[in-house]
């Protein structure tokens, strides 16, 4: 047990791992959502529920959020009954969840204008990660900020990351994504192709794995089903990361492009396929991401 207390809000499928690891580290654990059913199963991994954000966050020495998107985030934080206006002028607080670089801006400054500690801090590794608490962090902010959050970060990951200031966290998961996103459709790509030519894809994986197309979705995270016994694609792709996740990411990307005027024709593409695949059929958007190898050719059943 510590004496220090985690505001934690937004206690989705990763939050929800992320807010237990903490209460069974031996922090007290403030958590906040909006679905009652988010709070119960906080709840039973030993966090304190509360009925609002609020109340959560004014006695926490650290306020934690994972929500779904930047302009959640901003509604979270700012403005008359926002989280900075009630935060302990002593706290830090870290924003986990993925937005635009211009979000995490926003809420910096404005932490900043009341003497709050702020760093943006989005992951990288999905549910599985979150729930073994070896998550990697992406960390936007000042030294001295990101050496204070590894007091928390420590507990929920396994790698952390300081890029730079506020919302260079930011930059870096969405370059990473689309990063992501391109091997993922390259990879697909070529495997079909293999296939279509007479190639098990099991044997082509394994010599462009060991070969110069090598790449951590061949190694880690083969789209092709039966290929890797563990992986989304062999349990018809449920689970893992959902393609409107990915979608989001590739947004942001765009989004972030545009505003920097950089180049991405291979981001911009993904972004297209990943939508048209969804355009599809609604149900892509909850499968796992790997999933567009279905856009290059059949899959088995
Ligand atoms: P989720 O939809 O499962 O969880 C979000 C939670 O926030 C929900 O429980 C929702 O009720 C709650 N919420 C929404 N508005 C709220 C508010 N105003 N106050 C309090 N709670 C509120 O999403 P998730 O998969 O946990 O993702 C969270 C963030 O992490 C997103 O930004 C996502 O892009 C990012 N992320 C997700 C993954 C993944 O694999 N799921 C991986 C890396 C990053």
């Amino acid at each position: 047990m510590n004496n220090k207390t985690v505001a934690f809000i937004g206690l989705g499928n990763m939050g929800g791992p992320m807010a237990v690891n903490l209460a069974k580290a031996g922090f007290t654990v403030n958590a906040f959502d909006l679905s009652p059913a988010a709070l119960d199963a906080a709840k039973s991994g030993g966090c304190e529920p509360f009925t609002d954000s609020s109340a959560a966050a004014k006695s926490a020495d650290y306020v934690v959020t994972m929500l779904p998107n930047g302009q959640i985030v901003e509604a979270v934080y700012l403005g008359e009954n926002g989280l900075l206006s009630v935060v302990k002028p002593d706290a830090l607080v870290i924003d986990c969840s993925t937005v635009a670089p211009e979000n995490s801006k926003k809420v910096g400054e404005a932490a900043e204008a009341k003497g709050i500690a702020f760093i943006d801090a989005p992951v990288s590794g999905g549910t599985a990660a979150a729930g073994a608490g070896t998550l990697s962090f992406m960390c936007g902010g000042s030294s001295e900020n990101v050496e204070r959050a590894k007091a928390v970060l420590d507990v929920m990951g396994a790698n952390i990351f300081h890029a730079g200031a506020v919302g260079a966290g930011a930059v870096a998961k969405i370059c990473n994504n689309m990063l992501l996103a391109i091997h993922m459709i390259g990879t697909s790509e070529a495997i079909q192709m293999g296939v279509k030519n007479g190639l098990d894809p099991k044997v082509l994986s394994d010599i462009m794995l060991k070969s110069s197309g090598g790449n951590w979705s061949l190694e880690k995270y083969n789209p092709y089903p039966g290929v890797m016994e563990t992986v989304p694609a062999s349990r018809n792709y449920e689970g893992g990361f959902f393609v409107d996740l990915m979608l989001k990411d590739l947004n942001l990307a765009v989004d972030a492009a545009k505003a920097s005027s950089a180049t991405i024709p291979l981001g911009g593409l993904a972004r297209n396929l990943y939508s048209l695949f969804r355009e599809g059929d609604a149900a892509n958007g909850r499968k796992d991401f790997s999933s567009i190898v279905k856009m290059f050719g059949q899959i088995p059943e």
